[in-house]
């Protein structure tokens, strides 16, 4: 069969990570991430050249884009808004759609934006496709969606529950599935997505009932460095009494917050060797992160009323054995019963981690974003994969 590949691009406001997939094999061909892209002490000074950069470093593995069966090129993009909710082939109309959620996404959608622009500059002969990390909780049901905030203002001006790291939450429910040997349609499932950004998910058949990010990917579990959830007062009062600008507020909450904020220390390596060494700080950043996560698994085991599956995954969920053993420690009673040995051991693919007699059986399962946006670019351009 003749080469296929799909050229997966995550544009972020200082790295270009990109991936190139076979969507058939399902294997990475070539992946690299650009980073510091527009800083003082860079030689990158635009995504342009961050792509370029890219395109040499596939060049010098001996890969051409244009003779290598280049499908597509996938672009993730955080958020979709109420307008997109399916992968969509990029034109001028959708990208100038896509530009007017930027406020919904600050922080997210302006480089994935940038990316598309230059990415369809250097590939003008490739279908560009955008696959939105909304996208999956699309249908959340209305009272896992909406706020109870003023009605009107919340229509007026869309503000919902939207959910992120869609593509993943998807991807691995599958996987968790395929894993057992049923189909996801029959399964009540909840996932774990622990990475740098932590968000969790209950899904009942095909189709996500709730999860913890809402408008922006700030709120539900603490992350590496934003809060997640938070008394909404705090924002007033630190305006009112520490004279803090709105933005500067926004930013402490997503740039110096989470397990960051407390223990100064974002890499749950780092953080277990401080923990280890006593380091009261490190400690408590941990137990605070550890403290609502198994508050989530709590909720979403009552909102779901029974549970097959729970998987963990992304660097934290699918490397960490200390954080998967805290998360559900002492929770046998909720049919939650860990075998420690193999939550210890190591391994490659979706693994059990429960014990044979748990009622409900835990997983490690690997998330690859990439490959799902891959063959989203298939499915969606009518080759199915
Ligand atoms: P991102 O949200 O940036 O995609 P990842 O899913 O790659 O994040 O997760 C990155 C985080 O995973 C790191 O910051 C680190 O805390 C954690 N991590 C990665 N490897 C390990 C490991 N072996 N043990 C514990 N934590 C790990």
């Amino acid at each position: 069969m003749a080469d296929s590949a799909v050229l997966v691009i995550n544009s972020g406001s200082s790295s270009l990570k990109y991936q190139l997939v076979d969507p058939d094999s399902g294997t990475a061909r070539a992946t690299g991430n650009v980073e510091s892209i527009g800083e003082p002490s860079s030689r990158v000074g635009d995504h342009e050249e961050a792509l370029r950069l890219a395109f040499e470093h596939l060049a010098e593995g001996g890969i051409d884009l244009k003779s290598c069966g280049l499908l597509a090129v996938g672009h993730r993009v955080v958020h979709g808004g109420n307008k997109f909710h399916a992968p969509t082939l990029v034109d001028d109309a959708v990208l100038a759609d896509l530009d007017g959620l930027s406020e919904l996404a600050p922080l997210h959608n302006p480089p994935a934006v940038q990316g598309i622009k230059v990415a369809r500059k250097l590939l003008p002969g490739v279908p560009h496709v955008a696959v939105f990390d909304t996208a999956f909780f699309h249908d959340l049901p209305p009272a896992a969606a909406t706020y109870a905030i003023d009605r009107d203002l919340a229509e007026r001006w869309q503000i919902r529950r939207y959910g992120f790291h869609g593509t993943s939450h998807r991807y691995v429910s599958e996987q968790a599935a395929a894993f057992l040997g049923r189909p996801r349609g029959g399964l009540k499932q909840i996932v774990l997505h622990l990475g740098n950004g932590a968000s969790a998910s209950a899904i009942a058949g095909n189709r996500p009932i709730d999860t913890s990010m809402g408008l922006t990917p700030l709120e539900g579990l603490v992350m590496g460095t934003r809060s997640g959830d938070i008394d909404p007062g705090v924002i007033g009062y630190l305006w009112r009494t520490a004279k803090m600008g709105v933005d500067e507020i926004e930013s402490m909450l997503n740039h110096r917050s989470g397990v960051w904020g407390l223990a100064g220390e974002r890499d749950f390596r780092k953080l277990r060797a401080m923990i280890e060494s006593g380091d009261s700080a490190a400690q408590l950043g941990y137990s605070v992160f550890i403290h609502r996560l198994r508050k989530y698994i709590g909720a979403y085991l009552a909102v779901l009323g029974h549970t097959d599956v729970i998987s963990f995954t992304a660097g934290i969920g699918e490397n960490d054995p200390a954080v998967r053993r805290d998360a559900v420690a002492g929770m046998e009673e909720l049919g939650i019963v860990l075998d420690q040995a193999r939550n210890l051991g190591a391994g490659k693919g979706a693994r059990q981690i429960s014990a044979d007699g748990s009622p409900i059986t835990v997983l490690v399962v690997p998330t690859d974003e990439e490959l799902a946006i891959a063959r989203d670019c298939v499915s969606l351009l009518g080759r199915g994969s």
